[in-house]
């Protein structure tokens, strides 16, 4: 039943997210500053915005695109067998979109048919002949699903798009077959009730534990009548959770600002007042400007848009998305969704849907999530205020008197930096040349650290011609796993950058890794080489350390395979490898000049260094106040949910108590435009703090102990990196660093203590 434990983070919506795009990082916006941006729209890299990048489809395109699927022949389905390529790697080489749907629903079948005998052999349930026999089915499902969504987030195409969107209900109705089957349930039931007495190994334990509770978190133990209603209201919540997001989509499309002379644009970067010429004539209005908006409440023309009232009026625009009322209003669809899935959770036993969620994270209790936000968000707001004075300031030094409001904050910010720090952050590409920074910087510290290697493996097939293989070898020289870099940025490649993995590591099915990593770099013109950015340098080392999470499980079954942690857990590995990018040994060996061959003068780099506290106060307040706002909405009962023109009333006084002011540091996302509670995210926001206070602390373990060395390497792999999810996330955490996280770390990283 492999599918099904990705897919409970399907989270019953639209098919547009996805657990195997989602191990990715949420941009700092911090960065956005510093980086040239190469165009407004491939930005949008938080990993769970990926909708925004999708447009949406007719039915009459889905019907069309399945008609061409269902009349292509089937003989030679290149899924229907185990792949007989190194390590099962998939048969890019044969793989067409024709092949998507047939194996998908020949998977379909299968596993339906691998339960019934599972369910109708005569013996008596037993941990073999259920569960074990349970992971072990629905393989051709995994195997075409893991190549399905890999493409569609890294090579679409309209087929695909129209395929994923097919799909989505379908395969929630067959996850709803499984975990509702009474039979397959009672069986679960009895070995979970005899587990005490079947000396079992621990992680065998702990599968049927998982296996019994994703059952009854499933609905399984509700009466039929009850079953009944859990089924309509996931179809419910899936269409409402559809059509918010498509009314984000449309708003942002509908509310792009319309500039009427270049000289209003003043300040903006040539290559952004290009890019808003070319956007207004795709929409007919020849001579004009057009600014797309991003999905976040912060817009990146305001760091730079000298016109204080242009910038007034793109921020207010921006604020405005989802609750100005008209066709793509999103206040009663999100009261709508609040209310079901509210519904939801007391069916199921809970007080409310943050309960529900949280359970079954790292954290486990709201009250817990709570804390954690509030005592982040008092050091945080005093910072806040620190750099409201210290912008003010700026300004009066910049001739004007006007009061600092919101629409300020990021232009006098970059003044700031600049005046402060006198830094370009173009200074630094020349020395990020790409096959440097893979081989000589992300490479290296992996060599050093775990001692294993890697060679380019250029026999194997690849989907896309830039794209990249790589076997990595074992301390001992046999192959541990087969390693794919996908860096470039193309059309058909949705923004962000994420890890994914086409196979997993499991000892019960004699199986190796084979992990990849993409990333949105911009490609050079022919002959010329590929320069990086600083937060992409970063980016490919936190990528890199998913790649390891799921290349050095060593686990016996599938489910606890490699990165299948809780979501408030999966970032922290990740995150700790961002720690190498800047470790001076690492930096030596790979930031080195690309004409003129000489490493990264110091200054450079503490000039770096020294701007990664900045603004923290600002961006860590936006941060929370977006994740106190996703708890607010999920911590109601179905009473409590707010109507419709009752919404943002609700979110001011959301803000209020946690002593935000909503006009001077707008929340990330506001409620009518907040994607990730759409997606896998939803009571979850807070996930990536949550991580990286986990991080912080393993970032200082490894400096107390000396830093990039194999012993250090080792012992990370041997209690954390290699256990996947086999073992409760907290007791790997402890057994990694010796006793439970402490906060401080976090706060002097972010320059909040
Ligand atoms: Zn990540």
């Amino acid at each position: 039943m492999q599918i099904i434990h990705r897919l409970v983070y399907r989270t019953y919506t639209s098919g547009v997210f996805r657990l195997l795009r989602d191990l990715c990082r949420e941009m700092d916006s911090k960065l956005l500053n510093l980086i040239v941006i190469p165009a407004l729209v491939s930005i949008q890299s938080g990993c769970s915005e990926p909708e925004l990048s999708q447009k949406p489809i007719s039915l009459a395109e889905v019907n069309e695109a399945v008609v061409e699927f269902i009349s292509t022949p089937e003989e030679t389905n290149p899924f229907y067998e185990e792949s007989p390529l190194y390590l099962n790697y998939p048969r890019f080489d044969r793989i067409q979109d024709a092949h998507y749907l047939p194996a998908f629903e020949r998977g379909m079948e299968e596993e339906l048919e691998e339960i019934e005998a599972i369910v109708n052999q005569p013996d008596q349930p037993s941990f073999d002949n259920t569960i074990l026999a349970l992971e072990l089915t629905g393989q051709l499902l995994d195997r075409v699903a893991r190549v399905f969504y890999a493409i569609s987030s890294a090579h679409t195409n309209d087929e695909i798009r129209a395929l994923e969107q097919q799909l989505a209900p379908r395969l929630a109705g067959h996850e709803d077959n499984i975990l509702l089957n009474p039979d397959l349930f009672e069986r679960v039931g009895i070995i979970y009730e005899q587990r005490d007495d079947l000396a079992l190994e621990p992680e065998s334990m702990r599968l049927l534990e998982k296996y019994y509770t994703e059952f009854v978190r499933g609905g399984a133990a509700l009466s039929v009548p009850e079953q009944q209603h859990m089924k309509e209201l996931n179809a419910e919540i899936a269409s409402f959770e559809t059509l918010y997001s498509q009314n984000i989509l449309s708003e942002v499309n509908d509310l792009a600002v319309i500039v009427d002379t270049e000289e209003e644009l003043t300040g903006l970067d040539q290559a952004l007042i290009t890019a808003a010429r070319e956007e207004a004539a795709a929409r007919d209005l020849d001579g004009k400007y057009v600014l797309p908006l991003l999905n976040t409440s912060s817009q990146p023309a305001l760091a730079s848009l000298q016109n204080r009232a242009l910038r007034e009026i793109i921020h207010s625009i921006s604020l405005s998305r989802g609750s100005r009322g008209g066709d793509f209003d999103n206040t009663e669809v999100l009261s709508d969704v609040l209310r079901l899935r509210a519904e939801r959770a007391q069916l199921l036993g809970y007080d409310n849907h943050a309960h529900f969620i949280l359970e079954d994270r790292t954290a486990q209790t709201v009250a817990a999530v709570n804390n954690r936000l509030a005592e982040l968000t008092t050091p945080a707001l005093a910072n806040v205020n620190r750099e409201a004075v210290d912008l003010q300031q700026m300004i009066y030094d910049d001739g004007q008197d006007f009061e600092l409001a919101s629409w300020d904050w990021d232009f006098y910010t970059d003044k700031l930096r600049l005046a402060r720090y006198d830094f370009d952050a173009k200074e630094l590409r020349p020395y990020f040349e790409l096959n440097n920074v893979l081989l000589k910087g992300v490479f290296f510290a992996a060599e050093q650290l775990y001692g294993i290697t890697f060679k380019e493996q250029i026999s194997l097939p690849v989907y896309q011609e830039d794209v990249r293989v790589f076997e990595v070898y074992d301390t001992t020289g046999t192959t541990l796993a087969i390693f794919i870099a996908d860096f470039y940025a193309r059309p058909t490649k949705r923004g962000g950058a994420w890890m994914n993995s086409y196979v997993s590591q499991s000892n019960l099915l004699n199986t190796r890794p084979i992990v990849a990593n993409h990333l949105n770099i911009t490609k050079p013109s022919e002959g010329e080489v590929t320069l990086l950015t600083f937060d992409e340098v970063t980016t490919m080392f936190h990528e890199f350390g998913h790649a390891l999470h799921g290349m050095f499980s060593a686990v016996e079954y599938p489910y606890f395979s490699g990165t299948s942690v809780p979501r408030d857990f999966v970032e922290y590995p990740s995150q700790v490898n961002e720690m190498w990018a800047i470790w001076p040994e690492v930096l030596a060996n790979y930031a080195i000049h690309h004409e003129t061959g000489q490493s990264m003068p110091q200054e450079l780099l503490e000039k770096v260094l020294s701007t990664q506290t900045f603004n923290q106060g600002f961006e860590t307040t936006e941060y929370l106040a977006a994740s106190i706002l996703d708890q607010a909405l999920h911590q109601l009962t179905p009473e409590e949910i707010p109507v419709g023109d009752e919404i943002m009333e609700f979110e001011r006084s959301t803000f209020e108590g946690a002593g935000i002011v909503l006009d001077s540091v707008p929340p990330r996302y506001r409620s009518t435009y907040f994607s990730h509670i759409m997606g896998g995210y939803h009571a979850g926001y807070y996930s990536y703090i949550w991580s990286e206070v986990l991080d912080a602390d393993s970032v200082d373990w490894f400096k107390e102990n000396g830093g990039l060395t194999r012993e250090n390497g080792d012992h990370f792999r041997q209690t954390l990196l290699s256990r996947g999810g086999a073992d409760d996330a907290m007791t790997l955490f402890r057994k990694f660093r010796g006793r439970d996280p402490n906060i401080t770390p976090l706060l002097e990283r972010r320059g909040l203590n």
